[in-house]
């Protein structure tokens, strides 16, 4: 009797555990590149991760303004190059973008980054001096790009506010043409592809600008990127004062807008990667003003105060303690 209960148990699991529809399973890769931890995830198919790890590794030995083989490297050395197609139209796209952000976005202040010591940790504050002359040189046409072929004036230029963007969207696209779902998160650069297979909605946390250990807030999202920069991911303190890595060009100085991190969602990681640096040079006002004459894109604005204000596309995906909605 009891050998065929337990018989009886065994077929039913086995008829249920087959029934039961099986989801893909999750896979994790972490990897250091472009100077920050990276982590992908994807459902199903693990290779997927390692051709996401090739693709943004090849694409991190283009764009580097630090590896002396990139062909960024390469053209700020020589001042003038043939540059290959991909990089020529991350290059035009980066200029649109300079005019679009009058100048809050620009891809050409290596020289700025590199005198207040970001891209060694030797930081300084510079004399003013020193300040004076490179603005003196960022003034003129630092940048023409005829054809492929890219001429620098008195600037050199770095990709270090749009390449991780450029990178999620390219992983994006790849993920998306193999029918792959998953999601990257490359430093303050997040990046979901396709639907998860439970059906659920990807679920984001925006860090605190303020603690390193709390979230500020979740994003409850379906694809797409959400970028965020903040003076505290990158900063030294020189006399009471903080320093952060993203620079104001009318200034020469590291910008102090009021802002302490913001956040852009938008469809393309390249867009949201340029905006979320340019806005928060910004700071509140500008950046409101021109999220309504700009499309596509949505943000999340933390000033230095501790206020929250989100656009009112994110009222009913951003969950925080307050936050005050900004209306078209
Ligand atoms: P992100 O973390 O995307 O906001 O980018 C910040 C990085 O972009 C800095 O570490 C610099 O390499 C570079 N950068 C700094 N200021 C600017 C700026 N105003 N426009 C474009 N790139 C910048
Ligand atoms: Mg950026």
């Amino acid at each position: 009797m009891k050998n065929r209960l337990f018989l009886l148990l065994l077929v039913l699991l086995l008829l249920f555990s087959g029934c039961a529809p099986k989801q893909p399973e999750r896979h994790t890769k972490q990897l250091f590149a472009m100077d920050t931890v990276m982590e992908l995830s994807v459902y199903g198919d693990a290779s997927a991760l390692e051709e996401a790890a090739a693709l943004i590794r090849s694409c991190e030995a283009s764009l580097s303004a630090t590896d002396s083989s990139s062909e960024l490297y390469r053209l700020n050395m020589a001042g003038s190059m043939e540059l290959s197609d991909e990089t020529a139209a991350l290059l035009r796209t980066c200029l649109a973008l300079r005019e679009q952000t009058a100048g809050a976005f620009r891809p050409d202040l290596y020289r700025l980054t590199k005198l207040w010591g970001f891209t060694t940790g030797e930081y300084r504050v510079p004399v003013q001096e020193e300040i004076d002359s490179v603005l003196a040189a960022l003034a003129g046409d630092t940048v023409r790009l005829e054809g492929n072929t890219a001429v620098l004036t008195g600037a050199e230029l770095d990709f270090g506010a749009i390449a991780k963007g450029y990178v999620s969207q390219q992983v994006a696209q790849l993920w998306r043409s193999k029918g792959i779902s998953g999601i990257l998160s490359l430093g303050g650069n997040v990046q979901t592809v396709g639907s998860k297979p439970d059906g659920s909605p990807w679920k984001v946390g925006i860090r605190s600008p303020f603690d390193d250990s709390s979230t500020l807030g979740t994003l409850t999202l379906g694809e797409t990127a959400a970028v965020t920069s903040g003076g505290y991911q990158r900063y030294f303190e020189k006399d009471g004062v903080r320093y952060s890595h993203i620079m104001d060009a009318s200034t020469g100085y590291p910008a102090k807008s009021g802002l302490a991190s913001v956040t852009v969602l938008c469809e393309s990681g390249t867009l949201a990667d340029a905006y979320s640096t340019a806005l928060y040079v910004m700071g509140v006002e500008r950046a409101v003003s021109f999220w309504r004459e700009t499309a596509g894109f949505e943000m999340i604005l933390v000033t230095d105060d501790g206020n929250v204000y989100a656009t009112e596309g994110l009222k009913d995906c951003f969950s925080c303690n307050s936050f005050e909605v900004i209306s078209r």
